[in-house]
């Protein structure tokens, strides 16, 4: 009985793995022709100066228009791309539609500000990195500094002197690099000294219960601290109310992002007076 039983669980699994994958490989398939299709979009969350709420900047954050199965997130088909390689162009494709973005706005005569783009491991490992994002500014006729780009902190323990090499070239032209979720990797202190980081991104994790976790108040401190002591600017993430952006001007953070300020949102529903 319980030999059949377990037959059974096993077959079960075995063909929900199977329909797993099999619907992964329409996922890849579908994906792939994502960008050429157009699938791909571009949401805008702003970034603001936590003292008085001035917008600093915005992040880029992908989406997909699916065909079937409607607007994805990036947690539905990010971790595909990354395991298939996808990412690596899904990747220089936001930051060509980033800068057209920027290319169109001032063509509308708006002041840019800097537009932050999610780089993953596998971007940065390409030898053409460099000269394609180079490429990518100088076709769309904009400057290294309304370029930032994100970066892990596993990217910056990985590969110290291949980043490095890169990042410096990348900041003679102006572009800034923030490493995004801090405090949830692992952060080798050295690296962070030698490394050209302008920023800290908090991650929302820390961030989300500041007013009542003490746990969290004194690693949000420590992470302003450290940011500090090596001239780097700290960016809150996940600021959803008013005590958490007035508690974090107290501890002496410079920047926020979060639904308390704006949630992403397409480039057409920016609110354009916002600079
Ligand atoms: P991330 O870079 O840490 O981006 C912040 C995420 O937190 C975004 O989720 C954003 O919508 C969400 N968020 C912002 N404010 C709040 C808030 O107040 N509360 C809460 N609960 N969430 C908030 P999203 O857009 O779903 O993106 C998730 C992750 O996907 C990103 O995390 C990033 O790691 C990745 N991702 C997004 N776009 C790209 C991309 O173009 N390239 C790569 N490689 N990764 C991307
Ligand atoms: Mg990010
Ligand atoms: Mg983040
Ligand atoms: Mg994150």
């Amino acid at each position: 009985r319980a030999k059949a039983d377990g037959r059974n669980t096993c077959r079960f699994f075995e063909s929900a793995m199977s329909e797993d994958t099999l619907s992964n490989i329409l996922l890849e398939t579908r994906l792939r022709r994502a960008i050429p299709n157009g699938e791909l979009r571009v949401h805008y969350q702003t970034q603001h100066r936590l003292a008085d709420g001035a917008l600093t900047g915005y992040e880029a954050l992908v989406r997909w228009q699916h065909p079937d199965d409607g607007f994805l997130m990036p947690a539905a088909f990010i971790p595909l791309a990354e395991e298939t390689g996808l990412i690596v162009e899904l990747g220089f494709w936001v930051i060509d539609a980033v800068l057209a973005q920027q290319a169109a706005w001032r063509a509308e005569g708006r002041p840019l500000v800097p537009v932050a783009v999610n780089i993953c491991a596998a971007q940065l490992r390409r030898a053409d990195f460099l000269p394609r994002v180079r490429g990518a500014l100088a076709r769309h006729g904009v400057e290294g500094r309304y370029l930032e780009l994100e970066v892990t902190e596993s990217m910056l323990i990985d590969e110290p002197e291949a980043v490095m090499t890169l990042l410096s070239a990348l900041r003679e032209d102006g572009v800034t690099v923030a490493i995004d979720d801090f405090g949830t990797g692992y952060s080798n202190m050295a690296y962070l000294k030698r490394l050209p980081i302008d920023t800290l991104k908090i991650d929302q994790s820390f961030v989300r219960d500041l007013p009542v976790s003490r746990e969290n108040q004194a690693i949000v401190r420590a992470i302003i601290q450290l940011a500090d002591a090596l001239q780097m600017t700290t960016l809150a993430e996940g600021v959803e109310n008013e005590e958490t952006r007035r508690w974090l001007v107290d501890a002496g953070c410079d920047l926020g992002q979060g639904y308390g300020f704006a949630r992403p949102v397409p480039a057409e529903a920016l609110e354009h007076d916002y600079a």
